[in-house]
C-alpha cells in the first residue's frame, strides 16, 4: 500500500519505554521497576486531585463538557489572561500540532535549536514542512536571528527549559529577541518545564499575559503532565492573542479533554502546594546527582528542570548504559538518538535516585 510520501522519512517518535513493557521483556516485578525517562513528577498527584477525580468517574457515559470553562476559568484566572486568550490540548504536544497545521504548509520554514524537543519536528514533517536548526547545544538567540533574517520562517520555537538538555533562557534575552521579530512570524515559547526554572532563578520566570499583551505573534505553551503530576491524563494549553486562539480552534476535534482530565487539572491548579514541595523536593535530590557526577568525574549540563543530562565520557556508551539499567530495571533516556553521548534522568525521589546511583556506579 502507498502511503503519503510526507511520513516516509518520519521516525516514530520514542516516548519513554513503559513499566509494562519491562515487565513484559526482563520479567521484572512492577515493584522493581524505577521509570526514570519521562520526567514525570515522582511525588505522584495532589491528594486533592484524587479525590475530586473519584467522586466524577460515574459521569463517564456523557460527553465533557467541551466549553472547558472550568479550566479555562481556572488559566484565565492563574495567569491574568481573558479565556479567548486560551486553548486546551491533550497535552501540550496537540496545541503544537494545531499551531504547525494552522501557521505553516509544506512550502514553509520552521526554525528550532539544534537539540530539542523531538515533537516540532515530527509535526513539521507531516505537513512538509523544513524544519531549519540552529547549531549551539544550547539555545542562541543570536544564532536563531541570523537564521530568521537568512531562511524567514513561519514559525519559531523557543524551548525553555530546553528539553533534553535542561538549560533555561533569561526572560530578558527572551524579550530583546522578540522584539527584533516581525509581527508575521509566529514564535512559539515552549514553556513545559518552566514552574521548575522559576523556583531556581527568578532572570528565567516568564509571565504569560505581558508576553502575549506585547507580542500579537507569541504563543506560550504549559502542560500539566510535569509538575502538577497529570501526565496521564494528557492536558497542555496554549496561551496567545485571540486572533491565533481562533485559527486553533479551527483545527481542535471536539471533546479532545476528557471529564476526568478536566477536573483533574481544574483541581491541580488550585493545589499549588503540592506542586511547590515537588518542586523545592526536586533540586534537593539534584543536589545529589551534581555531587555523584563530581564523584565520578562526569560532565552535566546545568539543568532548570525535573531532569539532568549526564554527558558521559568518550570511554562510557549512552546506549549500552541504558541498557545494562534497562535490565535491572532503570529506565532512563538515551540521547543517543540526538546525537549525545549522554543520558537523561528525570529526578525522582530520594530512593529511586539512590538506586540510580547504585546501579549506575557498576556499568560506568
Ligand atoms: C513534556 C513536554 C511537552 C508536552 O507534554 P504533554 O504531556 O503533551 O503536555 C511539551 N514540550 C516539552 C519540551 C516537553 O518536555
Amino acid at each position: 500500500m502507498k502511503f503519503n510520501k510526507k511520513l516516509e522519512n518520519i521516525k516514530t517518535y520514542e516516548a519513554g519505554k513503559p513499566i509494562e513493557l519491562v515487565v513484559r521483556e526482563f520479567g521484572i516485578e512492577p515493584k522493581d521497576i524505577v521509570k526514570l525517562a519521562s520526567n514525570e513528577n515522582p511525588y505522584g498527584t495532589s491528594k486533592k486531585v484524587i479525590e475530586a477525580v473519584s467522586t466524577i468517574v460515574s459521569k463517564m457515559a456523557l460527553y465533557p463538557d467541551d466549553s472547558m470553562t472550568k479550566l479555562k476559568n481556572g488559566l484565565s484566572r492563574r495567569f491574568g489572561v481573558g479565556v479567548e486568550n486560551v486553548i486546551i490540548g491533550s497535552g501540550s504536544d496537540q496545541v503544537i500540532e494545531f499551531l504547525i497545521h494552522a501557521k505553516a504548509d509544506e512550502n514553509s520554514k520552521i526554525l528550532m535549536n539544534s537539540i530539542t524537543f523531538a515533537m516540532y519536528e515530527i509535526y513539521a514533517k507531516h505537513i512538509g514542512a523544513t524544519v531549519i536548526r540552529t547549531a549551539s547545544q544550547e539555545h542562541n538567540l543570536d544564532e536563531f536571528y541570523e537564521l530568521y533574517k537568512k531562511e524567514s520562517p513561519q514559525i519559531i520555537f523557543l524551548c525553555t527549559p530546553n528539553n533534553p538538555t535542561g538549560d533555561a533562557l533569561d526572560a530578558d534575552k527572551i524579550y530583546k529577541f522578540l522584539e527584533k521579530i516581525d509581527n508575521d512570524t509566529m514564535v512559539v515559547i515552549d514553556a513545559a518545564y518552566i514552574e521548575y526554572a522559576t523556583h531556581k532563578d527568578s532572570a528565567k520566570a516568564l509571565n504569560p499575559s505581558d508576553l502575549i499583551e506585547k507580542f500579537s505573534n507569541v504563543i506560550y505553551l504549559g502542560t500539566f503532565s510535569k509538575a502538577y503530576g497529570l501526565g496521564g491524563m494528557r492536558v497542555g494549553y496554549g496561551l496567545a492573542d485571540s486572533t491565533i486562539i481562533k485559527e486553533l480552534y479551527k483545527l481542535r476535534p471536539p471533546f479532545n479533554i476528557t471529564t476526568l482530565s478536566l477536573e483533574a487539572a481544574s483541581v491541580a491548579l488550585e493545589d499549588e502546594e503540592f506542586v511547590q514541595k515537588s518542586i523545592s523536593s526536586n533540586f534537593i535530590e539534584m543536589k545529589r546527582y551534581e555531587e555523584f557526577a563530581k564523584e565520578q568525574k562526569i560532565d552535566i549540563i546545568e539543568s532548570y528542570t525535573n531532569f539532568i543530562t549526564l554527558c558521559l565520557n568518550a570511554n562510557q556508551n549512552s546506549t549500552k548504559i541504558a541498557n545494562q539499567l534497562l535490565q535491572k530495571g532503570m529506565i532512563v533516556r538515551d540521547l543517543n538518538s540526538y546525537n549525545m553521548n549522554a543520558i537523561r534522568v528525570t529526578i525522582g525521589t530520594h530512593e529511586q535516585n539512590s538506586r540510580f546511583f547504585e546501579l549506575v556506579k557498576q556499568f560506568l
